[in-house]
């Protein structure tokens, strides 16, 4: 029987990365269609614990590997060790989401199995041996139907485009594997983390994003966030002019995030802008310009000054609360 084999993600936490859940939903639909077992493979230091969570999502098996030299992730000591477990697997697929790590990590993967890649697929098709891959091209203005003629097949999943796995779906088997480590050239130094109480936002049901018309003042952006629980996010304008932390950036080089609620303030709507947050259910638009491109995408938009909006915005929200 043909496998389909997902990768899962620990975060430098010890966490699981939510986005992995919405990968084995991925990986789910493409057993289903190709026939194939789904099994599911965690590396690291110590990742029982996130093997334990892995367990109960609907997985044939989970393959655990944990050895010292896979502590801090890099792409040159996992690829390897993913490689050998894949070949001894016969996987047919390999795939996970399209993370930070598995952007890193998978197109590696795909030259050491001589694979070809489908990167940041949104949906499957067809069925047995003739599987498509659905993957946004052009900033997300054009979707591409692709096959992949290699006997494996490596793909990373846009984790807004399916739901995450549900725990409880009977026991995988857990096996333990003794990864195999190779030398690596490349040595991990340091982990700067940005601290921050708000929720993450790839995983956050509401964003507010402030874009140059902010003029670098996020404060009403900030309070309306922590007002709604959201998370905050920028254009690239922002995070250039450093203004925000880079990693806040929504779009084509940033993040791709689909929330309930996606309110954006003096952004104009770039194609490479929308690219990021074109899939969230409901968005708002605040911008002076009544001719910017965001409001063409807007369910509801604001022709005002973000900074006369925000506030009324708010004590609007306070007299409902
Ligand atoms: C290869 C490539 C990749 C890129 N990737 C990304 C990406 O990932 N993410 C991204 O965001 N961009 C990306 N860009 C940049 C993108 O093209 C735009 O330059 C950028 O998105 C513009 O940011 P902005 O909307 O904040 O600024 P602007 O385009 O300058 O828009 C500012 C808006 O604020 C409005 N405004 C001004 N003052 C106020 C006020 N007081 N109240 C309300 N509105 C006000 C203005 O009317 C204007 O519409 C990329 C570009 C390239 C070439």
């Amino acid at each position: 029987m043909p496998i389909v084999l997902i990768v899962a993600e620990q975060q430098p936490d010890g966490n699981l990365r939510k986005a992995s859940l919405n990968a084995i939903t991925a990986g789910k639909q493409l057993a289903d269609k190709a026939g194939a077992e789904l099994h599911i493979a965690i590396l690291g230091k110590d990742p029982a614990k996130v093997a334990e969570e892995l367990k109960g999502t609907g997985a044939k098996a989970v393959h655990v590997g944990a050895a010292a030299e896979l502590e801090h992730y890099l792409a040159e000591t996992y690829a390897p060790a993913l490689a050998a477990l894949a070949t001894e697997l016969k996987a047919d697929f390999v795939g996970m989401a399209s993370t930070a790590q598995g952007k890193d990590l998978m197109p590696r993967l795909a030259a050491r199995l001589k694979a070809a890649m489908a990167t940041d697929i949104t949906g499957l098709g067809g069925s047995g041996a003739d599987i498509i891959f659905n993957r946004p091209m052009w900033a997300g203005n054009v979707f591409a139907e692709v096959k992949l003629n290699t006997p494996v097949k490596v793909f990373t999943v846009r984790a807004t485009e399916f739901t995450a796995a549900a725990g409880g779906q009977g026991a995988a088997e857990v096996k333990t594997f003794a990864p195999k480590i190779e030398a690596s050239k490349t040595k991990f130094v340091e982990f700067k983390e940005v601290k921050s109480a708000r929720p993450e936002l790839t995983e956050a049901r509401v964003v507010i994003s402030g874009g140059r018309g902010t003029k670098g003042d996020f404060k009403e952006i900030e309070a309306l966030a922590d007002d709604l629980g959201a998370a905050v996010g920028a254009s690239r304008a922002v995070c250039d002019a450093g203004w925000v932390p880079n990693d806040l950036q929504v779009g084509q080089t940033g993040k791709v995030v689909a929330p309930a609620l996606y309110i954006a303030a003096g952004i104009s709507g770039a194609i490479q802008h929308l690219a990021g947050m074109k899939s969230s259910k409901t968005i708002v638009a605040i911008n002076k310009d009544a001719e910017a491109p965001i409001f063409q995408v807007a369910d509801y938009g604001i022709v005002a000054d973000l900074f006369k909006v925000l506030p009324e915005l708010r004590s609007e929200l306070q007299k409902l609360k």
